[in-house]
């Protein structure tokens, strides 16, 4: 069972720094009328926000966002939270640890400004990212690579090595595949979609960042487009081998994060 909330942004951060379990979603794009910020606790984590920060007051002002972000808070380890960066047809996710941050695609050309908007509103400016990993060679993932490195000027970039040879970026990527780890991130080679895709596990969170390897149905998750796709007998290996690992949220490349047992709800894809 989902207990829904309201609070605002900055109580929202504010719980970030409190122990215990808890998922919290605010400020969604599709939330067209805007200004009120919806929280999710994930179900079976404890919630240990004060009373009182169930309140609205402030949230009418908050400007209209093209992220979603949710912030994860294990207890005994650093805070953790990602944003989604909505690019309307595809996105982009920063995962951050306390002040520092990984962007996980770049959208295609042009999305810079939208990153840094995101970046912004997390308080944080492109000094923070100090990695930049491209879940695979497609120009709606890779479109922005250039931008975002000359901005993120320290940061390192990344790709699995099968792609590696077709992104077209100044900074040359690092490869990286099963066993690597980012930031604290698990990179799990997932091809099939490309030869060279890579997903990005966030174990301590309970998040993987998919890429194209699964995406949002809207309500749930499904296997990635055939048309799309290089190889589909070897991107449905890789999304049985994806509803191996355990996480309660996916972040897709294009469609609705799936906020909770995402991976119950990907392994369900290949049973029968
Ligand atoms: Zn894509």
């Amino acid at each position: 069972m989902t207990t829904h909330r309201l609070i605002n942004r900055r109580m929202a951060i504010d719980e970030m720094g409190k122990a215990g379990l808890a998922v919290v979603v605010f400020g969604t794009a599709a939330c067209s009328d805007g200004g009120v910020d919806a929280t999710t606790i994930a179900p079976g984590t404890t919630n240990n926000a004060a009373p009182g920060t169930n309140a609205t007051a402030g949230s009418t002002t908050t400007p209209a966002s093209t992220t979603t972000s949710g912030f994860a808070s294990t207890t005994g380890a650093a805070a953790t939270s990602y944003q989604r960066v909505n690019l309307q047809f595809v996105s982009a996710y920063i995962l951050y640890r306390g002040g520092e941050a990984a962007l996980v695609d770049t959208g295609v050309g042009g999305s810079a400004a939208a990153i840094q908007a995101a970046l912004g509103e997390a308080g944080l400016e492109w000094g923070a990212i100090g990695h930049v990993i491209l879940t695979h060679k497609h120009p709606d993932h890779v479109g922005s690579v250039d931008e975002v490195m000359s901005q993120a000027s320290g940061a390192a970039l990344y790709a699995g090595a099968a792609d590696i040879p077709e992104i077209a970026s100044a900074t040359p990527p690092q490869a990286v595949g099963d066993g690597d780890s980012v930031f604290g991130l698990e990179i799990i080679d997932s091809p099939g979609h490309t030869l060279g895709h890579i997903s990005v596990l966030d174990a301590a969170a309970g998040i993987l960042v998919t890429g194209d390897a699964l995406n949002g149905t809207g309500s749930g998750v499904g296997p990635p487009d055939p048309g799309f796709s290089e190889d589909m007998a070897v991107a449905m290996d890789s999304v049985l081998k994806l509803g191996g690992f355990s996480y309660e949220v996916a972040l897709f490349g294009h469609g609705e994060p799936l906020l909770e047992g995402a991976s119950s709800a990907v392994a369900a894809l290949t049973v029968g």
